[in-house]
């Protein structure tokens, strides 16, 4: 069984801790640039390989800059993450908008910033053109249906609501090409949190292909094929992370035989992956609170699906580690719960862990991407700080907690005086 290893010890999070109450999600940078560095290695063989950071996975701009300056684009899908990119000085084709039932005001914004923009309908090409008028370079999101198996998060293809069919996508470059576009690109992403490396060979060979066929009816070459994100991360002890080494020699061997034969390439790769940059380099850190046993036996933390929902919205697995327990036998049975009026506010169910007692640290492991992003307010919880374990050691605050203050911040206490 592969371990779940923690980038800190018991000692250092308790002088974390005495700075930084619980709960909070601290990311590893060591981990992260090391992965980010992995990640762009195995494309080097194609020319303008670009991974586009999903910000939405984890939309600090702490974590976008480090990410940025080893060459990381950023991919946004809605008008605060577009924002974000422009907070920190991004632009040009450093910037990806793929999004979906799109307004007008994201378009522009995307096309100020001079980012690449990514249709997901052919409607929205006279949308962009009547409303904010098309830019030069146009790429459109496939949607392969039952060419293409999916998989749980995301479900089949067919029945996504992304993307454009074979027939569309082929009409939209000739539509595009009549109207002018100059630059092309190809996207999909029909997997989510998946595992199987040969998934993503199969979608590069699905893509390549239709590249030929688009030249083939239109004339159009398409000079950028994004592969979107999707890629899985080992969550569970045991399950083994993508091989990029092994996808990308995939992809290689199909750019070969596909493109280079059909005298078009070059092509340059894109992926906009969230999950596998930055998940595994993540942690909730929390306390327990209260230790309760009626017909089970519940750890009760002081985190709740605010912090992380992905236990309760997908029955997701997340690692947990109590803290100086690490070596004692898991011989207790644990429903781990948060504090919402809402049953299914757990961490992990019938999850078989060492003898846990109030104010033992627990970690919960892997939270470093749609962890804190997804959060919500219900039941008025607040969403908890971010801290950055920098490469020396340092621990830095990227982001506060929110406070009473902020949640009511929205509201109008003097007017309820006077209504
Ligand atoms: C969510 C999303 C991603 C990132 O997904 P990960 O699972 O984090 O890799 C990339 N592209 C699009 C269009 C998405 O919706």
């Amino acid at each position: 069984m592969a371990e779940k290893n923690l980038p800190f010890s018991k000692e250092q999070l308790e002088s974390i801790i005495e700075n930084h109450p619980t709960p909070f999600h601290i990311y590893d940078e060591k981990a992260i640039l090391e992965n980010a560095r992995n990640f762009q290695k195995a494309f080097s063989w194609n020319d303008g390989f670009k991974e586009y950071y999903a910000i939405k996975a984890a939309p600090n701009p702490y974590l976008m800059k480090i990410l940025r300056e080893e060459g990381f684009g950023i991919d946004c899908s809605s008008i605060a993450e577009l924002e974000l990119a422009k907070r920190i000085g991004m632009s040009g084709d450093e910037i990806m908008l793929t999004s979906n039932d799109t307004p007008a005001y994201e378009f522009q914004l995307a096309k100020d910033l001079g980012a690449i923009i990514n249709l997901d309908d052919i409607s929205h090409i006279d949308f962009v053109d009547k409303n904010v008028g098309l830019p030069d370079t146009i790429c459109m999101r496939y949607n392969p249906g039952s060419l293409k198996e999916g998989n749980v998060i995301i479900g089949h293809p067919e029945e996504a609501k992304y993307g454009f069919t074979r027939e569309q996508i082929i009409e939209g470059y000739q539509i595009l090409k009549d109207k002018g576009v100059k630059h092309f690109g190809i996207h999909t992403m029909v997997a989510s949190n998946e595992l199987e490396p040969a998934y993503f060979v199969e979608t590069a060979e699905l893509l390549f292909n239709l590249i030929v066929e688009v030249y083939e009816k239109t004339g159009v070459k398409i000079e950028f094929a994004n592969m979107g994100g999707g890629i899985g991360i080992p969550y569970k002890p045991g399950e083994k992370p993508v091989d990029m080494e092994f996808v990308s020699a995939g992809v290689k061997k199909h750019y070969d035989d596909i493109l280079v034969k059909a005298g078009l390439a070059p092509l340059k790769i894109f992926f906009e992956s969230g999950r596998a940059i930055t998940g595994p380099y993540g942690y909730l850190v929390t306390k327990v609170r209260h230790i309760k046993k009626t017909y089970k036996t519940y750890a009760g933390l002081d985190a709740c699906m605010t912090n992380l929902m992905r236990p309760a919205l997908y029955g997701a697995y997340h690692h947990i580690t109590v803290m100086g327990k690490e070596n004692d036998e898991a011989n207790v049975k644990y429903d781990v719960t948060g504090s919402l009026c809402e049953n299914n506010d757990k961490f992990a169910i019938d999850r078989m862990l060492p003898e846990i007692d109030p104010d033992d640290i627990v970690v919960i492991h892997d939270t470093g991407a749609h962890g804190h992003s997804m959060g919500f307010n219900y039941n008025g919880k607040l969403k908890s700080a971010e801290l950055l374990l920098r490469e020396n050691g340092d621990v830095a605050e990227i982001r506060r907690a929110e406070t009473i203050e902020d949640y009511f911040a929205t509201l109008d206490f003097d007017g309820v005086k006077d209504f």
